[in-house]
């Protein structure tokens, strides 16, 4: 086996053991419909799924469809999510997206990546969320516990997102890539904390090559 199959065959085995241990792994945030969950996913920037869950239903009810989201008188708007952080910068964010969905798309959140990253305020990160959520489109969400985790299973060396992406497209199969991120984002939560990870419990470790058990 060449150390390329090597690799690959270390990824699929990893992929097993998370499949195993995290069988229900999936979304953690709360949403009615792709608009929310575009919504959602531009406030859990620099933000928690939890503490965004706890805004979100007062929110929606009272920004319950693009247009009111779109007309929303923008100091009210960064008011009312105060508590997610970056408030200022996520209002207009979510205004423009909203305006933007409104006028271009027919109030429609559009689903390609193209059109997803040219909303105000909607990165790669934010776009992979939408179309693995709500399209079914495989895409990976490279967040700070994937960014973590893949460092630290040796898959990668280095922090950009984008080439994280790249890697792990190749060593997971395509209908794998949308639970994988969930898979990892639970095991980041629950045992491979950052700067506390939990080597002697992890399900991982005789993969790993930074395990310390
Ligand atoms: S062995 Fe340790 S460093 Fe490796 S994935 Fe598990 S908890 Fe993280």
């Amino acid at each position: 086996m060449d150390s390329k199959e090597k690799v690959k065959s270390r990824a699929e085995n990893i992929l097993t053991l998370l499949q195993k241990e995290y069988p229900d792994a999936k979304c953690s945030l709360h949403y009615q419909s792709h608009h929310e969950l575009l919504i959602a996913t531009i406030l859990s920037a620099q933000c928690t799924d939890h503490r965004v869950n706890q805004v979100t239903p007062n929110l929606f009810k009272k920004y319950p469809t693009v247009q009111s989201f779109a007309h929303s008188n923008l100091s009210e708007l960064s008011k009312d999510i105060h508590s997610c952080g970056y408030h200022n910068q996520k209002a207009k964010s979510i205004q423009g997206a909203s305006l933007t969905i409104l006028n271009e798309y027919n109030g429609e959140v559009p689903n390609t990546m193209d059109a997803l990253i040219r909303l105000p305020g909607v990165g790669r990160k934010t776009a992979n969320c939408v179309l693995g959520q709500c399209f079914n489109v495989p895409s990976m969400v490279i967040d700070t516990h994937m960014v973590r985790i893949m460092n630290l299973l040796g898959f990668v060396e280095t922090k950009d997102p984008q080439k994280i992406e790249l890697v792990a497209m190749d060593l997971f199969p395509e209908e794998k890539w949308v639970k994988l991120t969930h898979m990892v984002i639970d095991h980041g939560r629950a045992i491979c904390i950052a700067r506390r990870p939990q080597c002697s419990d992890c399900i991982l470790a005789p993969l790993c090559p930074s395990n310390h058990s």
